[in-house]
């Protein structure tokens, strides 16, 4: 077995190795870039070396950095987590060449299946069933639009290196064929420094669920059943779930099957993942093979009982498989959130700054039998930078089926504490609390279908919104309660409390009637319901839990004005609890409109504007791009919301832009 292992990575997925490598008493060596000086991994790691500055290019993927690091510090073994030097076939044999294991997969298979175009052949030729198309390169817009048109649309355009979502276009019509062709061409430079173009049939109300394959170097693989990974933006995954709720034991295996031959076919050991996109007749297609850990492993794991990053670590080092196909059980569900710092309420773009707090809840096995798991390579006052994958924790639940596992992340979610940086974590909240969801009604364009204006948030219920009027009434009372103490005590006598108030929030108004004791409130609304509330909230308190009628409900709270804002499932409401009097009067106040932004054109995220398609006086239409800003590697066209004329440009291409800066005006 080895004696120390060197992680080339960062964040989460770093912790998460090395906490394995701990567990089987094997030394750990950390690499860091000036951005991650005081990094969680750097903190966890029992040596650390530093290898350059902050932007990847320079640090994380320099080959010749990792390998002197490796020389400075004896580690007998790297395991390159995900994304950067994971997939890289140079840095795997340089390993090789240094007499350093690589904890993955031999080079040849990361070579073959690297490539999309490549891997396909290679798929087709191993009785895989793959996505219709064209398997050779595209030079020009023309051609792209003439072999998507004999395809027939709608088709996908895709970066043959592509990865992570990046350099990949829908079209539906020629003209989209040759935009798509240039932007995905454009992108795949930008992003993989090669600008290889293919293109193959969209297959319409997708699902897409892959296969978690496992070999060791002795020619023994398995399957380890599917993910579902379906509810994606901008073709990235956000939610997954094992098993998927689409498959029955014959598709599985079948799909299995296809896999560990692919892996057969290029003589495949350690961890690998084989992506499928399955249509609504579950006929299913190799869309590609990531040959590295994936980042939602863990709901694997969860099901399985099995630690991934042992098994890679295990096969490495020449052990064989410990168990065979008919020994793999699957129990229970589990499911993944991703918790990006990216801002749901701005079409999922990047948010960047430091994280003033950050509170998980607790993990591991609950008092109702569920499990939770968070990986994460954060923590409290740490600063989520722009260099690298906005992503802050894996969230992820398991019970012994997918309602409860639903269920358990819900509540998870509520008692989950991220302030500082825009999050993710309402939307998440909304997609848990979604009939279509809970009865598993996925493809991959659940969220576009979904929220197709956006998500702006949850509108509560009448129900929730009488749920958070007793938590707010509760909180009021509180607060009003030492109030009165503090007063009662200067004045000698306790100052009386009301009994009768009106709890108003997100458009709903209660009229109600309190009974207090100690611990418990009872609250008799005017319309005959009833409801009563026990919590050890106190004031201060940032969360708390809330027992309402036998519901518990874990919800953020904070002091806002007169307010209360409250935030559970998705919902982000100010609560105001006040005296009838003075809600008749709260009535009468004028309800202040925001600016009128709609004749600017903002910038939506950090970045640089890197083009501006438009001047001064020209008229545009609707749709028409308007400039490009890149932001975290991706480039963003940002196009006219109407008709309309440019009156000013107030920023020039090439600068860095904040969020929310001015780029145009219209008349
Ligand atoms: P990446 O390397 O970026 O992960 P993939 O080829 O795995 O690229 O595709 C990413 C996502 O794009 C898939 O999960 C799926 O949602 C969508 N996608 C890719 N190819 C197709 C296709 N032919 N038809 C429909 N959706 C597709
Ligand atoms: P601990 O109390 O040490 O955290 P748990 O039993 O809560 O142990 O869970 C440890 C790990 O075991 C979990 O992270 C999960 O991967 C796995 N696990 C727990 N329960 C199950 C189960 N019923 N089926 C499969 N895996 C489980
Ligand atoms: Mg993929």
């Amino acid at each position: 077995m080895f004696k120390k292992i060197l992680i080339a990575n960062r964040g989460e997925i770093a912790c998460r190795v090395i906490r394995t490598a701990e567990k089987l008493g094997i030394a750990t060596v950390a690499v860091y870039s000036d951005a991650d000086r005081d990094a969680l991994h750097v903190k966890m790691a029992d040596e650390a070396v530093h290898i350059g500055p902050a932007p990847s290019s320079q640090s994380y993927i320099v080959i010749d950095r990792i390998l002197d690091a490796i020389r400075k510090t004896g580690a007998d073994a790297v395991h390159p987590g995900y994304g950067f030097l994971s997939e890289n076939a140079h840095f795997a044999e340089a390993l090789k060449a240094e007499r350093v294991a690589f904890i993955g997969p031999p080079p040849v298979a990361i070579e073959a299946m690297g490539d999309k175009i490549t891997s396909k052949k290679i798929a087709a030729a191993a009785g895989v069933s793959t996505v219709p198309g064209h398997m050779g390169l595209i030079e020009t817009a023309e051609e792209a639009a003439r072999i998507a048109h004999a395809i027939g649309y709608p088709v996908m355009i895709k970066a043959s290196a592509g990865g992570g979502g990046k350099g990949m276009r829908i079209a539906w019509n020629d003209a989209e064929a040759r935009e798509g062709f240039q932007s995905s061409k454009n992108e795949a430079k930008s992003s993989f420094g090669d600008d290889r173009i293919f293109i193959e049939k969209f297959i319409t109300q997708p699902r897409h669920i892959e296969i978690q394959v496992l070999g060791d170097q002795h020619g023994n693989i398995v399957y380890l059943g599917e993910r579902e990974c379906s509810i994606q933006r901008r073709n990235q995954k956000v939610i997954e779930e094992a098993p998927s709720p689409f498959l029955d034991a014959t598709t599985r295996k079948a799909m299995g099957e296809q896999a560990v031959a692919l892996a057969k076919a290029v003589g495949y050991h350690s961890a690998g993942t084989v992506e499928f996109i399955v249509d609504g007749e579950k006929n299913f297609y190799f869309l590609e093979m990531n040959t590295r850990l994936q980042v939602e492993h863990p709901v694997t794991e969860l099901i399985t009982g099995l630690d991934l990053v042992e098994e890679m670590i295990r096969v490495a080092a020449g052990e064989r498989l410990s168990f065979g196909q008919d020994d793999v059980r699957l129990d229970g569900w589990a499911i993944e959130s991703r918790l990006y710092a990216e801002d749901p309420y701005r079409n999922f773009l990047p948010s960047i700054g430091r994280l003033t707090r950050y509170r998980p809840p607790a993990e591991g096995r609950q008092p109702d039998g569920t499990v939770l798991r968070n990986d994460t390579g954060v923590f409290e006052g740490g600063e989520i930078s722009m260099y690298y994958d906005p992503m802050i924790a894996k969230l992820c639940s398991w019970a012994p089926d997918r309602a409860g596992a639903i269920e358990a992340m819900g509540r998870a979610l509520d008692d989950f504490e991220v302030e500082g940086i825009g999050h993710n974590l309402p939307f998440l909240s909304a997609v848990m609390d979604q009939q279509r969801f809970r009865a598993g009604r996925l493809t991959t364009a659940y969220i576009a279908e979904e929220f197709p204006d956006g998500f702006s948030g949850v509108a509560a219920s009448e129900d929730q919104a009488r749920l958070l009027a007793a938590v707010a009434t509760f909180i009021y009372l509180a607060l009003a309660r030492r109030g009165a103490q503090v007063s009662g005590a200067l004045a000698n006598h306790p100052r009386a409390i009301g009994a009768d108030w009106v709890a108003s929030l997100a458009g709903h108004e209660f009229a109600l009637r309190v009974a207090q004791d100690e611990e418990r409130i009872a609250i008799a609304f005017a319309d005959g319901k009833n409801l009563s509330v026990a919590s050890d909230w106190l004031p201060g308190a940032s969360h708390a839990v809330f027992e309402v009628e036998g519901h518990r409900l874990g919800v953020k709270t904070t002091l806002a004005g007169s307010g209360i804002r409250l935030r559970w499932r998705g919902i982000d409401a100010t609560a105001f609890v006040r005296s009838p009097r003075v809600a008749e009067l709260a009535r009468l106040m004028p309800v202040k409109l925001p600016p009128d932004t709609s004749r600017m054109l903002l910038c939506p995220m950090p970045g640089v504007l890197t083009s501006l398609a438009v001047q001064e006086g020209d008229t545009v239409e609707a749709g028409q791009a308007l400039a490009t800003v890149e932001a975290m590697k991706m480039e963003n066209v940002l196009r006219a919301e109407r008709r309309g004329t440019v009156r000013r440009v107030a920023a020039q291409a090439g600068a860095s832009l904040a969020v929310d800066e001015l780029i145009m005006e219209f008349e």
